[in-house]
């Protein structure tokens, strides 16, 4: 049971600095800005660490797992260019947060989990939040082929290679945001992935990043 659901003025007041903290940060999507505002971030946290939800930092979420800075969250999101309504398929549940980011925005929130324990806390942690997503134990390699296609795609993981599967999930003129290994160095590049009329990829690059990495199968850890 989650300890810490109460959202109060202070919370709120930094959330407020933490919005203009993204903002001079060079986020600049009103939308995004508004969710980030709206969706309480300490209650994603271990009790230990809510006094620091509001800074702009990853911390752990257990099993290893960590949920990601506040500007890489609004970043992603912004490349996104999510609309109402559109359905998005998010691979790395982790703490639900970044899910409930998206949600807050109208989408409607597919999110994969691998780690069984973390799937479990989280969905807890949602079902006592009014923003509606979709949680599913499973692989994110193998997307959702029952809830196919996806108007956008979110990988919150580093991936060692393009997931084939997920670009064919994808709708035509759907968007993939996406982590990728570099090939000689720790870390990620941020691509933005455009699935064109013609079936080809459109690629852009957005910057160095450093995520936990995408792994295959179920963890129980
Ligand atoms: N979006 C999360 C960030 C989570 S960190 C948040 O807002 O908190 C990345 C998450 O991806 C971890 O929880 C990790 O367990 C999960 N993950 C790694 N590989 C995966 C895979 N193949 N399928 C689904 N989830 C995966």
């Amino acid at each position: 049971m989650n300890t810490h659901l109460e959202d109060n003025y202070r919370h709120k007041g930094l959330r407020k600095q933490l919005v203009d903290a993204l903002r001079d940060k060079g986020i600049d999507d009103e939308v995004v800005l508004a969710a980030i505002k709206e969706v309480p971030r300490h209650v994603f946290l271990d009790s230990s660490f809510v006094e620091l939800a509001y800074q702009d930092k990853a911390f752990p979420i257990g099993s290893g797992q960590t949920i990601s800075q506040p500007s890489t969250v609004a970043f992603q999101t912004q490349l996104l260019g999510l609309e109402k309504g559109m359905k998005v398929l998010e691979i790395g549940t982790g703490s639900g947060y970044q899910a409930c980011v998206l949600a807050a925005m109208g989408a409607k929130v597919f999110s994969i989990e691998r780690q069984r324990n973390l799937y479990f806390k989280t969905k807890e942690v949602l079902e006592q939040l009014p923003f509606r997503v979709k949680t599913f134990l499973g692989d994110g390699f193998e997307g959702l082929p029952t809830y196919a296609p996806f108007d956008r795609v979110i990988i919150t993981a580093g991936a060692p290679t393009l997931p084939e599967t997920l670009i064919a999930q994808m709708k035509t003129g759907g968007i993939m945001v996406i982590p990728m290994d570099h090939a000689d160095s720790e870390g990620q590049t941020m691509l933005r992935i455009k699935k064109l009329e013609d079936g080809s990829l459109k690629t852009e690059e957005f910057g160095n990043f450093k995520f936990v990495p995408m792994l295959k199968e179920l963890g129980r850890d």
